[in-house]
């Protein structure tokens, strides 16, 4: 009589993978765009170069706590569906509207 025992051993590997995320954006900030609508932060959103807002009050930039910037009207209609930053997926609060 013999009795095998069978010492299962399962490893699992976790394999990092590094992501290879740009961060090189950050050297002209002026010319940052948003993300959303991929249009300068410079100029008028999408909607209101398409004119379907009436930008009688402007085209505004909102600054997320998380340092992201992105075209109020854009980041409005984002916000309805979540309330997370579109670049990193962090609670979206606004910290301030230039
Ligand atoms: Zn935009
Ligand atoms: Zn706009
Ligand atoms: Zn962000």
């Amino acid at each position: 009589m013999s009795s095998e025992k069978t010492e299962k051993t399962d490893k699992i590997k976790i394999t990092l993978e590094s992501a290879n995320l740009v961060y090189t954006w950050k050297w002209n900030i002026t010319n940052e765009l948003c993300s959303i609508c991929r249009c300068e932060l410079q100029e008028e959103c999408i909607e209101c170069q398409a004119e379907i807002n009436c930008a009688a009050s402007g085209c505004h930039i909102a600054w997320g706590c998380c340092g992201h910037a992105f075209h109020q009207h854009c980041i409005f209609r984002w916000l309805k569906r979540q309330q997370k930053c579109p670049l990193d997926m962090s609670e979206w609060s606004t910290e301030k509207i230039t």
